[in-house]
């Protein structure tokens, strides 16, 4: 499904022209389409129901790769619980609404402070990192009278085959328990007295395509799991984390959601424990874009540049991960025909690394709007104000309605917080 298509007045969104958009809200701004959210979130959950899981299941959003209140809103209301990884996440999941006991917590260097917020909040479950954080923890609750919910996040050492920055269940990884040690920290987390063993988590790593690594991950954890309750120590969850891949270009389709989870849900079908997921990416990614305008055509001696008015700043993927992102223009009002030519699409950021694509063959003129797709994901969540850039605005489209879900920065805000000596 794409999420733009054409209409009278160029491309447009569910029933908005993106050039309306463009000329209310402003530009750069994220582009999400309600239908598309849904949609995502919709055939995660059928490809539970075809295998018979989706009553025993938690989909816990991972609000790192968009946690704008509007979208965490329309997932809370669709049933989701969160994946968070720190308090600020917490504090946002409430205040657009999640219930806490839906809210599983992950992440490597969760503060003391981040602890108590979650435990006395009342979250589903904590995914400890590592032998320290479960002793950390621990002395939070006992402080607290209370008894802290635990998986282990265990890394399964599996090859996801992705980018080196978006794998994480590797031996090598910064994250997770080893998996030859899983077992003795679980027998050790069983003797302290603010933790109770609730569930095994895993996730290995970020826009996976090949289902095969989550299903081999699956096996390991599984396996791990049967030994515990052999052990006597008995687990009511298992977590499998996120990573299902997205499409990000035109001529590579991603595979369908029933594709990738298939073989992993195989494996879970005929299992008594409750099931918690924490997709991220695949349930935005392909429901926002960036819609940014030329600003100057600089035509150099070896290359063409199209200067946007979008940067790094704004969406850091592709200078972060050398990522692609499709690059399409809006259309909307173009009157003279210009030349195709391969541009380097860039922002006026001051570094090299300040692109967003290499080599796109598009006509342009100066002033035209261009739309940077599959921008839903680790897009404005990665955003920063780099140069000074106030970050963009976000819209979000249901049917001809265009809603701003986050007004575009003042610079007067970028400094606010400053001060200068007495
Ligand atoms: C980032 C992250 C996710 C989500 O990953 P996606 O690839 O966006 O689906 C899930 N769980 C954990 C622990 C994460 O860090």
């Amino acid at each position: 499904m794409s999420l733009t298509k054409p209409g009278a007045r160029g491309l447009q969104v569910e029933s908005m022209a993106l050039a309306d958009i463009a000329a209310t809200f402003g530009t750069p701004c994220y582009v999400y389409s309600r239908a598309a959210l849904v949609a995502a979130y919709q055939a995660y959950r059928d490809s539970l129901q075809a295998h018979g899981l989706v009553d025993r299941s938690l989909i816990c959003y991972a609000i790192k790769a968009n946690s704008n209140l509007a979208i965490l809103k329309l997932f809370a209301d669709l049933g989701a619980g969160f994946d968070i990884v720190s308090g600020g996440e917490l504090a946002r999941v409430l205040a657009a609404g999640g219930k806490a006991d839906r809210i599983v917590f992950s992440g490597v260097g969760k503060s003391r402070e981040e602890m108590r917020l979650a435990l006395e909040a009342g979250i589903h479950c904590f995914n400890v990192e590592s032998a320290s954080e479960l002793a950390q923890l621990n002395a939070v609750a006992v402080e607290l009278g209370r008894r802290a919910p635990v998986s282990l996040r265990v890394n399964p050492d599996v090859d996801a085959r992705t980018h080196p920055y978006i794998s994480t269940g590797l031996k090598t990884a910064k994250f997770g328990v080893a998996f030859d040690e899983a077992f003795d920290l679980y027998q050790r987390a069983a003797t302290l007295p603010g933790l109770a063993i609730k569930g095994i988590d895993c996730h290995i790593g970020s826009q996976l395509l090949d289902p095969a690594p989550a299903a081999e991950a699956a096996d390991k954890i599984l396996g791990l799991v049967d030994r515990l309750a052999a052990a006597g120590i008995a687990l009511d969850h298992i977590d499998l984390g996120g990573g299902m891949g997205i499409q990000y270009r035109a001529d590579e389709p991603a595979p369908p959601a029933a594709y990738y989870l298939g073989p992993m849900l195989e494996r879970l079908a005929d299992r008594k424990e409750s099931l918690v997921f924490e997709p991220g990416r695949s349930l935005v990614g392909n429901a926002g874009l960036l819609l940014t305008r030329v600003q100057v055509l600089k035509h150099g001696e070896a290359k063409h540049f199209a200067v946007v008015d979008a940067a790094m700043n704004d969406l850091m993927r592709p200078a972060l991960y050398d990522a692609w992102h499709d690059i399409v223009k809006v259309g909307a009002g173009d009157t003279a025909a210009a030349a195709p030519m391969p541009y380097e699409i860039v922002g006026p950021v001051c570094e090299s690394g300040d692109f967003l694509g290499h080599d796109r063959e598009l006509a342009l003129q100066e002033g035209d709007l261009l739309a940077i797709l599959s921008a839903g994901a680790y897009g404005m969540a990665m955003a920063s104000n780099y140069n000074s850039r106030p970050r963009a605005a976000e819209v979000m489209v249901d049917g001809a309605q265009a809603h701003l879900i986050r007004r575009r920065e003042s610079v007067a805000e970028l400094f606010a917080l400053e001060s200068v000596l007495p």
